[in-house]
């Protein structure tokens, strides 16, 4: 019995295999070789944008390049709907965040969305952006004191750009603790230009900042660069902090979704060519400056509110925020990238032609 089954179940493979082979066949013929298809322009470069993000910057990736361009912004000359009718304003539970210490100098008071950050020096407190004039009392003043920072220390405001997300609390602590106000040119000019859509928000001109310069306080110093592109005076930063007594380099993106508008390409074309641009100035000097740590005034762009919760459950760990100066590079490819995809999108508008 043995002798004779073994030669039908040869003959049994052999005819499955002949069964696969035609069926396989067959397949083929049915299913023919799916063609590569060569990626558009705009997909090349976000291709680019993505594989510099990994999920390190998946955030930036996403607003950058993928999401449509945010229209909250209202160019008229009118008071904000939330500044006519306080009810207006977000629910707290939209933007609350807890206050954090980051660095040995260096303090997060800003919200779920919005940063602030409260750097602390020898002879008083330089502050970054503001948020908005409904929870900047909250969040910024709140959270100073929270963490055990006087309000009245504050001797600089450093305002990264004009936009009432970032300039909302400027004039009340201009006016309430008189520090010396940072803005640039452009900017001033536009507070200036349409003061009714600032209303309650924009201090009174003063120090107006230029590319390269410096604001030193105590033993700290900051270096201003000029970044225009997401408003035409926005402004960036370097300079340095302590992580348990070591000295660490940072950089502060202070522009960072792209601004344009379909029905106006040419014009979004040029300013995505001066985002690109200022991407690619600020890239250099934080290459420069050995900057392994990157943040921002959108938890979007640099996952703070992420971070800070990391950070409370620390211990001996390395700094969630220090990424090392490869990562800053790529943080700048994933903007500049996304920018030209946009701007290549804007380029094939007819309305540009
Ligand atoms: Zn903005």
């Amino acid at each position: 019995m043995l002798k004779r089954a073994a030669p039908r179940l040869v003959s049994f493979a052999g005819f499955i295999f002949a069964i696969a082979t035609l069926a396989g066949g067959a397949l083929a013929q049915q299913v023919a070789p799916v063609p590569k298809l060569k990626p558009t322009p705009v997909e090349a470069v976000q291709q680019v944008a993505k594989d510099a993000a990994e999920f390190e910057f998946l955030g930036a990736l996403a607003r950058t390049c993928f999401l449509p361009p945010s229209r909250s912004e209202d160019f008229r000359d009118i008071p904000a709907p939330y500044v006519s009718d306080p009810s207006k304003a977000p629910p707290r539970s939209s933007w609350y965040a807890e206050p954090a210490k980051v660095f040995d100098n260096l303090y997060f008071v800003g919200g779920k969305i919005h940063s602030a950050w409260a750097l602390t020096t020898r002879e008083g407190i330089i502050l970054f952006d503001t948020i908005y004039p409904y929870n900047s009392e909250e969040l910024i003043i709140g959270g100073m004191r929270k963490v055990g920072l006087d309000p009245k220390d504050i001797k600089y405001l450093i305002v990264s750009h004009a936009h009432q997300d970032h300039i909302g609390g400027a004039e009340m602590i201009q006016k309430r603790y008189n520090p010396r106000v940072v803005m640039s040119g452009p900017d001033w000019d536009l507070v200036e230009k349409v003061p009714n859509r600032f209303k309650t928000m924009a201090p009174k001109r003063d120090i107006v900042a230029t590319d390269g310069m410096k604001i030193t306080l105590g033993d700290s110093t900051v270096n201003l660069w000029f970044t225009p592109g997401h408003t035409d005076g926005t402004l960036s930063f370097t300079f340095q902090v302590l992580d348990r007594g070591r000295p660490v380099n940072l950089v502060y993106s202070g522009g960072t979704a792209l601004v344009y508008e379909y029905t106006q390409p040419e014009w979004g074309i040029k300013n995505m060519q001066t985002y690109i641009n200022s991407q690619r100035h600020v890239a250099t000097k934080a290459k420069e400056f050995g900057a392994t740590v990157l943040i921002s005034n959108h938890s979007e762009f640099d996952n703070a509110y992420n971070k800070n919760r990391m950070l409370a459950g620390r211990g001996n760990g390395p700094h969630p925020y220090e990424i090392g100066p490869d990562w800053i590079q790529r943080y700048f490819t994933v903007t500049e990238n996304c920018a030209r995809a946009t701007q290549i999108k804007l380029e094939q508008q007819p309305a540009a032609r």
